[in-house]
Formats: C-alpha cells, structure tokens, sequence
C-alpha cells in the first residue's frame, strides 16, 4: 500500500481489561478484548471488521479512536501516532475521525430536537455559533445529504422510524467533515429492509465526500456490499485480512471459510448446491483464551502443533493475510474437501 494513500496505521494494538485481581493488586487478570491487531486503512477506503459478538471489534473500534486508552501498540492517523498524544491534542484531531453507533436512539438525545442534534458538534468545536444563520444552513444541508427533509429538524429522536434516526446519527458524524468514521454495527439494529437503503447512503456519502470507514459487524453478509478489504476477527486476534472479493472466493481461514459459508447466495442453484459448516458452540472467553491458536477450540482442522504454537498472522498472498498453520500458497487450509 502506497504511503501516501495510507490515513490509518494499527500496530499491534492491544486493549486488556483487568478483572478481579488479588491482594494489592497482584494476580490481577485482564479480558484481552483485542490482542495485537495490525492493519491499515487507505484514504476513502471501507474496511469491514467482523466477527462474532465478544470478539472485540468494537472495542477494537473504540481503541483506535482513543476512547479507550490502548494497553500496547500504536495507532497513526495522517503518520501522528495518537497513542502518544495527550487529550488536548486528541481533542484538537476529534473532528477528522468520527463515530457511529450501532442503536441511534441510545445515543441521540431524547431531549434534543435534531437540529441541535446535529448541530452541536459545530458549537462544541467553536466552528459555530449556536443559533447562527450559518449553523441552521449547515444543518439543513446536512439533513438534505443524508436524505431527510430539513423541515423535520425541529423534531425529536422518538418521532422518526429506526432508520431516519440513524440517517440523524450520520449527518451529526458528518457536521465536522471527518476523514474518517467507525461505524460499529450501524445496521444490525435495523430491520433488513432499511440495512440496503442505510449501507447505499454510506457508500454515496463516501463517493461525494472521500471519508474512511471502519466498518464493524457481526456477519459477512452485511460488510458484503460496502467494504473493500474486510478483517475477520476472533477473540481479539485478525484470523485473515484481505480484498473483498478473495474474502468471498478464496477464504484461507477455517473460520472465515465458516463465516462464509452461513452468507446466502442470490443465485437459487448455487444456494441450492451450498455447503454450509455450522461452528459448534460458543467462543471461548477472552479472559482465559485457548493456548497456540485461539481458534483451536472449535476448529474442524486442528491439529496437535494448533494447540502448543499460536500461528503468525503472515501474508500469504501480496495483501492477503492469514493466522493459519496450514494456510500456504496453495491455499490448503479447507473445511470443506
Ligand atoms: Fe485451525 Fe490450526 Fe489453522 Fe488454528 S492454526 S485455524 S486450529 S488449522
């Protein structure tokens, strides 16, 4: 990837949460939500992130940001390592990188009407006064972008459908014009009909305005359309990082092959012919993850050195990585023969 195209560099960012702990502190254990995690995202690029709940991704999402202090590693935005920045400087960089959330009405103010909704951040960075002229333009135009009628904007958060309110959480993302957005699950909290129209806004407001994404969610069928390289996680650990369509055609990961196989196919005679790998049961918990692969567990081709030896997260292919043993050139790491 060109350094000049780069807007976002992770290095091996960790989060540890401690739990319990013993007398002062000693034997003091940690939830390793994520786990040295490393990946780039370009200028204007969607990056989908997905994995099964708990497995770290909105921590991960949170982290880069510095809404979470990161336990190790490094994250740089435009070449600025943010983790060494104090909140001041933070602050001062807010603007550039954005946040939408997964349930829009838990994070709108039910007292406040969406003007100033999606005005506030103006008024917060001082880039406008509150009650301007501007500030009512700049809401206005804010509403027409994300597609609502700015006529509604004396209205608050109840009076609006699932969807126009996260339609409302875009454009208060938008007010400053980030360069770059985490969005963390911003439509599995919708019904399936509204996910397309919510997933076609995003990608037309990446087209007109060149933001970033990183684009969190649970399955691959809802990073499908929007991303162009995708990350899979598990247990705090990337499983396999690659373009989008290699993800689908060429998945190395057992894991990702699994993930892949639960996504429908449009096509009624290859979804008739569609095998499908359920896994069985639950991830285990980050706070006593398995030795060697953390996928071990519950991997169908695991082997006696999966347990001892935690596989590198290598590249495989230019671009394409993989924590696999067995993942080679040849792609030999199949759950299906
Ligand atoms: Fe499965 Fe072993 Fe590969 Fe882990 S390293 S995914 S356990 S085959």
């Amino acid at each position: 990837m060109s350094e000049n195209n780069v807007l976002l560099r992770v290095q091996n960012l960790k989060k540890h949460f401690p739990i319990g702990g013993g007398l002062f502190g000693r034997n003091t254990r940690a939830v390793k939500a994520v786990d040295g995690i490393s990946f780039e995202i370009k200028k204007g690029e969607t990056l989908g992130m997905v994995g099964e709940s708990g497995c770290g991704k909105s921590t991960a999402g949170r982290t880069i940001l510095q809404l979470y202090k990161p336990t190790d590693g490094k994250v740089f935005f435009e070449g600025q390592d943010l983790t060494q920045m104090n909140s001041a400087e933070i602050r001062r960089l807010r603007p550039k990188m954005q946040m939408i959330f997964q349930d829009p009405y838990a994070t709108l103010n039910p007292r406040h009407s969406v003007r100033k909704i999606v005005g506030e951040p103006l008024v917060i960075q001082g880039v406008m006064k509150k009650g301007s002229s501007e500030l009512e333009d700049r809401v206005t135009e804010l509403m027409e972008l994300v597609g609502m009628n700015p006529a509604y904007m004396r209205r608050f958060p109840h009076e609006f459908s699932g969807g126009q309110r996260q339609r409302i959480g875009i454009a208060r993302a938008l007010s400053l014009n980030p360069d770059f957005i985490v969005c963390d699950e911003p439509i599995s909290a919708l019904d399936v009909s509204i996910q397309a129209q919510v997933v076609n806004l995003m990608q037309d407001l990446q087209e007109q305005l060149g933001m970033a994404y990183l684009f969190i969610a649970h399955d691959l069928s809802m990073v499908k359309h929007i991303s162009h390289r995708i990350v899979v996680m598990y247990l705090g650990k990337a499983m396999e990082l690659t373009e989008r369509n290699t993800l689908f055609d060429n998945p190395l990961h057992p894991y990702t092959q699994s993930l892949n196989s639960a996504v429908p196919i449009p096509d009624p005679k290859s979804e008739q012919k569609r095998q499908r790998f359920i896994l069985e049961g639950d991830p285990p918990s980050p706070a006593s993850p398995p030795s060697g692969c953390v996928f071990h567990t519950r991997c169908p081709l695991a082997e006696e050195k999966c347990i001892r030896v935690e596989p590198e997260f290598r590249e495989i292919h230019p671009g394409h990585f993989v924590a696999c043993h067995l993942a080679d050139e040849k792609g030999s790491s199949k759950i299906f023969a």
